[in-house]
């Protein structure tokens, strides 16, 4: 087989056989096929396309095989994980996947860093003093099967043919293409050994799919593909115009996800949270819930009522590594060196909050990284004191700002102008949750 081959057939238009998929993803597994002419197909790809029934759910078998795929068989009962396509003061899985977990359902959760102006739920956890997610399998398979919940990062050993191929599409305008986002995240939160994945598609300003059209039809082919390799799937595409909750950042956020876990936080974190865990307690099978939504929806605000979701979050803090007594005192998490208020010019009503100036602002002040490399400041980030509707007068706070220097708060207030519009009518409001794709 040559790749020069296949990609002249890909470029044509031409559809390949599992086989000559196999061999490419192979090939950038172990550099037996050169970057530029992966890169040649990834672009070609970006043009023509994947058959979803044939090609894609052979890409993805192939990159998910490239590397380990767990087997959490052993344990008992439906193994549920969630991913967000990644937004802003996106702290769900912070509190939902110890709430899932004491309702009777495993998750197994593979998380990601921040990048750009999006968040990533590892910085965040990490910022629990001591909080590690590097742990080796054998413990990330314990913890699954005696907490019912691990968080740990992408390692190594899974989908190595992902890392290398999202470099080259980094590198070569390819991102953008569904059929190869559909694979990338699949191959990485398959080879945890989960039996079904709820999705959460971020939609607008803030959001990787800024229309409806685009994350449906992402949703779609994640779910479709899914489906073809034997996993349950569910979407939901939720709106993503303005941040999620009040906190931006890392501790900041911790510190919202415990208001949740207490029974309290802003309404959109709780609800969400909510919404995300009747899904997966659905696709879980929760024990006395089965298929009943309302028997989900209950057991989740249970648990969030009689405090065992926070006290399910705290055993999962020390056993890995964190300190657990942060939980119920959170002012033990990091706090920033300098802040500052930024203010109202004038009164009315805030008409927009632009979710991606303030994720770019908040990797300003040090909450985020701009390059894959950069570290990130665990007490930097933004509290929005205002939130879309509400009325404001001049001279209110919009916001505070956390940092570590003056320089980082000048630096964040700069990126930040802009962000909030203060008009005379308030804005259509959209439903959180705006459609579910299964
Ligand atoms: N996130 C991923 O992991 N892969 C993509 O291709 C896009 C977003």
């Amino acid at each position: 087989m040559r790749a020069y081959d296949l990609i002249r057939k890909k470029r044509d238009g031409g559809q390949l056989t599992p086989e000559e998929l196999q061999y490419l993803v192979w090939g950038a597994t172990t550099g037996g096929v050169a970057d530029e002419q992966l890169a040649a197909f990834l672009m070609a790809v970006f043009f023509r396309g994947m058959d979803l029934r044939t090609e894609l759910p052979a890409w993805l078998n192939a990159m998910l095989h490239s590397g380990r795929v767990l087997d959490l068989s052993a344990i008992p009962g439906r193994k549920v994980d969630k991913h967000s396509t990644g937004g802003v003061g996106d702290k769900i899985s912070l509190a939902l996947a110890p709430l899932v977990a004491v309702c009777g359902v495993r998750v197994p959760m593979v998380s990601g860093r921040s990048l750009g102006h999006t968040g990533g739920t590892l910085d965040k956890l990490e910022s629990i003093p001591g909080f590690s997610v590097d742990l080796s399998i054998a413990r990330f398979a314990e913890l699954v099967n005696r907490l019912g919940v691990c968080l740990i990062g992408q390692t190594a050993e899974i989908a190595p043919a992902d890392r290398k191929l999202y470099a080259l599409r980094d590198a070569t305008a390819t991102i953008e293409s569904v059929p190869l986002i559909a694979s990338s995240i699949l191959s990485k939160k398959l080879a945890a050994g989960i039996d079904a994945l709820v999705l959460d598609v971020k939609v607008g300003r803030g959001a990787f799919m800024k229309t409806l059209e685009e994350a449906r039809l992402l949703a779609r082919t994640m779910v479709d593909l899914c489906k073809a390799v034997g996993r349950d799937c569910v979407a939901l595409l939720t709106d993503m115009d303005a941040p999620l909750g009040s906190a931006v950042g890392n501790a900041v956020e911790v510190r919202e996800a415990i208001d949740v876990l207490h029974g309290q936080g802003p309404s959109d974190v709780r609800e969400l949270t909510l919404r995300l865990g009747v899904e997966m307690l659905l696709a879980g099978e929760a024990p006395g819930v089965g298929h009943d939504p309302l028997l989900a929806r209950m057991r989740v605000e249970t648990a969030l009522a009689d405090g065992g979701a926070a006290k399910r979050f705290a055993q999962l803090v020390e056993a890995q590594g964190g300190d657990p007594h942060c939980v119920e005192d959170p002012s033990r998490l990091p706090q920033p060196k300098a802040k500052r208020e930024v203010r109202a010019g004038r009164g009315g009503v805030l008409a927009v909050l632009d979710a991606e100036r303030i994720g770019l602002a908040a990797v300003e002040l040090g909450a985020g990284r701009a390059r894959k490399e950069d570290a990130v400041d665990p007490a930097a980030g933004i509290i929005l004191h205002k939130h879309l509707g509400d009325e404001v007068r001049a001279g209110d706070v919009l916001a505070e700002l956390h940092a570590a220097s003056d320089s980082r708060l000048d630096a964040g207030e700069e990126r930040l102008r802009g962000a909030a519009t203060i008009g005379d009518t308030p804005p259509r409001r959209k439903p959180l949750v705006l459609e579910r794709i299964a």
